[in-house]
């Protein structure tokens, strides 16, 4: 079969996806958002409730927290970056996602950034940040850090939820931010 070239070609092969048991529990599959020419992509770890029911990536509490970093810390518009999970539905009371689920899902990801070619993937947390870079090592330790993920810069970050509990490492996350930010306006 030819290789989906678009993200409408692309969601359209992921289909009424039954390639794992999450499918049993799912309302929605939640394939992403956002403009699929954006230069900068987030990758967060797997639906919730929230996300679950309106078929959109980070619209709970925890995608209020992510909009806010978009929006008035970087002073960009939500619609312009690129906004998905590495598992696509939500796990059963949002348990870690399994190592059969991760390997069945992961390749969408991996074509959805293909597709895109951000110039940047900010990881959203431990799972994102551990699947993507394919280690074990703590979030507390990769955050702060580039990494090349196929020719694509990437910076860990600690997860809006996280935040959400530990205000206080707000402040971590906005000197990630402005990692990004000045590599993405070409004063890295
Ligand atoms: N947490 C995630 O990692 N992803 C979402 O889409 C929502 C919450």
């Amino acid at each position: 079969m030819r290789r989906a070239q678009t993200l409408e070609e692309l969601r359209a092969e992921l289909g009424d996806c039954q390639r794992c048991k999450l499918s049993k529990g799912r309302t929605h599959i939640v394939f992403g958002v956002g403009n699929p020419q954006a230069t900068l992509m987030f990758v967060g770890e797997g639906p919730g409730r929230d996300e679950d029911l309106q078929a959109e990536p980070f619209v709970g509490r925890a995608g209020q927290l992510l909009t806010e970093i978009i929006t008035k810390g970087m002073k960009m518009r939500r619609q312009d970056v690129y906004i998905a999970n590495v598992i696509k539905c939500r796990p059963p009371e949002n348990r870690n996602p399994e190592p059969d689920e991760i390997a069945a899902c992961e390749p969408f990801l991996l074509r959805q950034i293909e597709v895109i070619q951000p110039k940047v993937l900010v990881a959203l947390g431990t799972f994102a940040a551990q699947t993507l870079l394919g280690l074990k090592t703590p979030i507390s330790r990769l955050r702060g850090h580039w990494y090349d993920f196929h020719g694509i810069k990437l910076m860990p970050t600690l997860h809006p939820a996280y935040l959400l509990r530990n205000p206080n490492d707000k402040r971590l996350v906005w000197e990630d931010i402005k990692m990004v930010l000045r590599e993405l306006e070409g004063r890295a």
